[in-house]
């Protein structure tokens, strides 16, 4: 598979790098952050997870809901953090295709 490489994104990427947090993945660290540190990227924050938009995105509404438990097993969520992750997905899907009529 040819990776996507994306240069220009390094420096928001290291934006998140602190000498303390880089034992964090940049999405834990997003967790920590208020929405204007974010900058109002957040558009919605659930008990299991929390959508953020892109801020480079590849497309209109390009945005992903984020577990807010680190973990590189999506196999291995709950039924809760996967029921919630898939409600998310159906309002984030129900909200764009609201703004897309406009
Ligand atoms: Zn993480």
């Amino acid at each position: 598979m040819e990776k996507l490489w994306s240069p220009w994104r390094s420096k928001y990427i290291d934006s998140f790098k602190s000498d303390e947090d880089k034992i964090k993945c940049i999405f834990c660290q997003m967790v920590d952050l208020n929405p204007a540190e974010m900058n109002n990227l957040v558009v919605e924050s659930g008990k299991y997870t929390f959508t953020v938009l892109n801020l480079y995105p590849y497309n209109n509404g390009h945005l992903m809901v984020v577990p807010k438990r680190h973990t590189n097993d999506f196999s291995g969520f709950s039924k809760d953090e996967l029921s919630e992750s898939f409600e998310k997905l159906q309002l984030a899907e129900k909200v764009l295709r609201i703004y897309a009529e406009f």
